[in-house]
C-alpha cells in the first residue's frame, strides 16, 4: 500500500485542536480521546456528488477532520449517466412528499447502475456509511463483514408511501440508519439515530473574510453594493422556494428598497436544476439578480455582506446554508420546515414563516431595524457554536462506530501477540 507523506510544504489539515477557541479544551479533549479509540479504523463514505449540496459540503470537511484524528476515512462517488439521476432526483422529490411512477424501467435503470458500481467498489472497510437513496442498493451486491450505515439526508416528514415501500425494501438490510431529525423517523427493523449536520469554520464557505476580498468577490460578479442585500443561496430546487422568495422580495419592495440576490448552483447528481435556473432568469432585472455559481468564496462574501439572508423552504433536510449564513452573524429568515426548525427560534436568532406575505414582512421590518438585525444575528451566531460546529457532528459519529462490535474493534481488543 502506498502510504501517505507526512505535511509535505504548504499543507496542511484542520485539526480537532484548531476548535479550541471555540469549543474549548475540555470537549477538544474528550473528542480526541474518543478519536484515539478508533484510531486506525478503515471507514468509507459513499455518496452521489462530489460538490452541489450539502451532503458533499459536509463530506469535503468531515472525512479530513476524520483523517486528521487518524481514523482512515474515505470518501467515494458513484457514478451514472444522466437517465440514472434524473429517476434518482424524482425519487428525491417523492421521498420530501412529491408523486412519483415508479416504473419497472426506472427500477431497472435505478438498480442496474447500482450493482454496476458496485462492481466497481472493492470494499474491505470496518465500517460503510451510504448517503441517500441514490446508492442505498449498494447493500445488497456484499457480503457484509462489517456494519453498514445508510445515512438519509432528506427531509422525510411526508414521505410518498410507495417509493418509502420499495426503498424500505433497501433500507432493512443496513445495520443501522441516520436520520437529520427524530420527527424523520419510520417504522424500521434497524437501530435509528438522529445526527444533525454542522459546519465547518475554517472551509472556504466559513472562514472569516476581509472587507477588501469581500468587496472584490461581490465586484467579480457585478453585484452593486448601494442597496441593501437580500440573499438567499441553494441549488435550484422547487422546495427551496425560489420563486416565493422572488413574490416576497417584491411584495417588500413596496416598502423598502434593496437589491435580491438568488445564487445557486447545480449539483452533478441534480439534473431539474439548470431549468429550475433558467425560468427563473426571466425576472431578472436591476433589483433581482439570479446566477448560477460555484464558488465557496462568493457564497461567504454574500453572507457575510447580506443585510438578511432568506432561506424559504417548504421542505428542508437540514439546511446548512442556514447554519453558514447564521455563523456569520446575519440574520435569517427561514421557511418552518425540517431542520430549519431546529435551527432558528423564532424572533431569537431569526425569524421562521410560512407564506410570502409574512416573508416579505420580515423583509420589511429587519431592513428597517439595524439593532434589531444586529441582535438577531448575535444569537445566531452563539446558536452554531454551541450546537453546530463539525467537532459536534464529528464526535455524533465517533460514539456512533464505536458501539459497533467490528472487526477493528476485535482487533482493537484482542491480546498482544494473539
Ligand atoms: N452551495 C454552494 N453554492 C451555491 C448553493 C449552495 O456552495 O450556489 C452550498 C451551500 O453553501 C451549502 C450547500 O451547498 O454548503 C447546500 O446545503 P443545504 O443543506 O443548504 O442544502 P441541500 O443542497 O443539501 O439541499
Amino acid at each position: 500500500m502506498d502510504t501517505l507523506l507526512a505535511g509535505p510544504a504548504g499543507f496542511a489539515l484542520t485539526s480537532v485542536d484548531a476548535y479550541e477557541p471555540l469549543i474549548g479544551s475540555e470537549a477538544v479533549a474528550r473528542i480526541r480521546r474518543k478519536a484515539d479509540r478508533l484510531r486506525g479504523m478503515h471507514v468509507v463514505n459513499v455518496n452521489s456528488t462530489y460538490y452541489g449540496g450539502g451532503v458533499a459540503t459536509i463530506l469535503s470537511s468531515l472525512t479530513l477532520l476524520m483523517n486528521a484524528a487518524g481514523i482512515r476515512t474515505g470518501w467515494r462517488v458513484i457514478q451514472g449517466r444522466p437517465d440514472f439521476f434524473s429517476i434518482t432526483k424524482k425519487m428525491h422529490n417523492a421521498l420530501q412528499g412529491g408523486e412519483i411512477n415508479l416504473s419497472r424501467i426506472k427500477r431497472e435503470i435505478y438498480e442496474s447502475v447500482v450493482f454496476e458500481n458496485a462492481v466497481r467498489m472493492h470494499l474491505a472497510h470496518d465500517a460503510v456509511i451510504i448517503h441517500d437513496p441514490q446508492p442505498l442498493p449498494l447493500i445488497r451486491h456484499f457480503r457484509r463483514q462489517a456494519p453498514w450505515i445508510w445515512r438519509c439526508h432528506v427531509d422525510l416528514s411526508h414521505p410518498n408511501a410507495e417509493l418509502w415501500a420499495y426503498l424500505a425494501g433497501f433500507v432493512e438490510q443496513y445495520d443501522a440508519v441516520v436520520f437529520s431529525l427524530p420527527e424523520y423517523a419510520q417504522k424500521l427493523t434497524p437501530p435509528q439515530r438522529f445526527i444533525m449536520p454542522a459546519i465547518d469554520p475554517f472551509a472556504t464557505t466559513n472562514r472569516d473574510l476581509p472587507e477588501s476580498e469581500i468587496a472584490a468577490r461581490l465586484k467579480h460578479y457585478d453585484i452593486p453594493t448601494d442597496l441593501p442585500l437580500v440573499v438567499q443561496v441553494s441549488r435550484f430546487d422547487k422546495w427551496k422556494d425560489p420563486q416565493g422568495v422572488i413574490d416576497a422580495f417584491r411584495l417588500a419592495r413596496r416598502e423598502v428598497d434593496a437589491r435580491l440576490v438568488l445564487v445557486g448552483n447545480v449539483a452533478t447528481d441534480d439534473p431539474e436544476g439548470q431549468a429550475i435556473f433558467e425560468s427563473l432568469c426571466r425576472q431578472h432585472d436591476d433589483r433581482i439578480r439570479i446566477l448560477s455559481v460555484q464558488d465557496s468564496a462568493f457564497v461567504n462574501a454574500l453572507q457575510r455582506r447580506a443585510a438578511v439572508v432568506l432561506q424559504k423552504s417548504t421542505r428542508e433536510g437540514f439546511g446548512l446554508t442556514v447554519t453558514e449564513a447564521m455563523w456569520k452573524g446575519t440574520p435569517v429568515i427561514g421557511g418552518r420546515a425540517g431542520g430549519i426548525r431546529h435551527q432558528i427560534e423564532d424572533g431569537v436568532n431569526g425569524f421562521l414563516v410560512e407564506t410570502v406575505p409574512q416573508a416579505a414582512a420580515r423583509i420589511v421590518q429587519l431592513l428597517a431595524d439595524a439593532p434589531l438585525r444586529a441582535r438577531l444575528g448575535a444569537g445566531a451566531r452563539e446558536t452554531v457554536r454551541e450546537r453546530f460546529l463539525m467537532t459536534r457532528l464529528m464526535e455524533e459519529w465517533l460514539d456512533l462506530l464505536g458501539g459497533f462490535e467490528t472487526r477493528f474493534q476485535l482487533r482493537a481488543n484482542a491480546p498482544a501477540g494473539g
